[in-house]
């Protein structure tokens, strides 16, 4: 067989995984991510990204207005959160309404900012890139599991997480347990995990993160 050395190496983009990093609101995702990143790995921030384009994408605002009125943002242009996280608690459809419209922008946005990745690490010497995380709440609620290579779940048991919440948002009780009520119920979401993480305070981070990392590593 003729091996022509001259063929450009095959697109990094198509080789890098992409694995999401999801748990329930408390559970530790963003302290987790902090760890994968620390590896090396990068991480986008989907809840992040998704209240970044709600300002700058001219186009989701366009959509957001049309559907929620001119109260959806201030005069300073800025969200109207406290209107938005009225009328979204008030009515599931305005709750649906609003994640058909924010969602396919983070998407793109994400598959964008994976392959930017993966051009980036095809720059450097001793190429280290295996994977990327996408690091969202409600990834497997939208229905996003098959976009993945696998899914790593962050677990707590629930009264952990509504102190960790309640202690860092300043949230009452009352509050936390809405926000869990749109969540899937820990069990749902720990059945439906590749990977497992426990951050109960009892089980140490790091060794489960490193293990996570070789596993993942080496997938086919
Ligand atoms: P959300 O879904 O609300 O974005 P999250 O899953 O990203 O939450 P974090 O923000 O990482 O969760 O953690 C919630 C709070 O709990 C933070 O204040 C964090 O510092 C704290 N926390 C997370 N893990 C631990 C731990 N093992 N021990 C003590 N505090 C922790």
């Amino acid at each position: 067989m003729i091996t022509d050395i001259t063929a450009p190496i095959p697109y990094l983009a198509a080789m890098a995984k992409r694995i999401a990093l999801t748990g329930n609101i408390g559970s530790g995702k963003t302290t987790v991510a902090r760890l994968f990143q620390e590896l090396g790995i990068p991480v986008f921030e989907a809840d992040a990204v998704a209240k970044q384009l709600l300002v700058e994408d001219a186009d989701l605002r366009r959509s957001v207005t049309a559907h929620f009125g001119p109260n959806a943002y201030d005069e300073q242009g800025d969200l109207n959160r406290a209107y938005l996280a009225k009328r979204i608690f008030s009515s599931e459809e305005d709750l649906n309404q609003l994640n058909a419209l924010v969602h396919p922008a983070v998407t793109k946005a994400a598959l964008t900012w994976h392959e930017s990745q993966a051009d980036a690490q095809a720059k450097l010497e001793n190429n280290q890139f295996w994977y990327t995380l996408h690091e969202a709440a409600i990834t497997l609620e939208i229905g996003q599991a098959n976009a993945f290579d696998a899914i790593i779940v962050v677990t707590a048991p629930e009264s952990v997480r509504l102190q960790r919440v309640m202690r860092r948002d300043g949230s009452t009780e009352a509050q936390v347990l809405a926000r869990m009520a749109r969540q899937w119920p820990e069990a749902q979401k720990v059945a439906a995990a590749d990977y497992l993480i426990y951050n109960d305070g009892q089980h140490e981070l790091w060794p489960q993160v490193e293990s996570v990392h070789q596993q993942i590593k080496a997938l086919p």
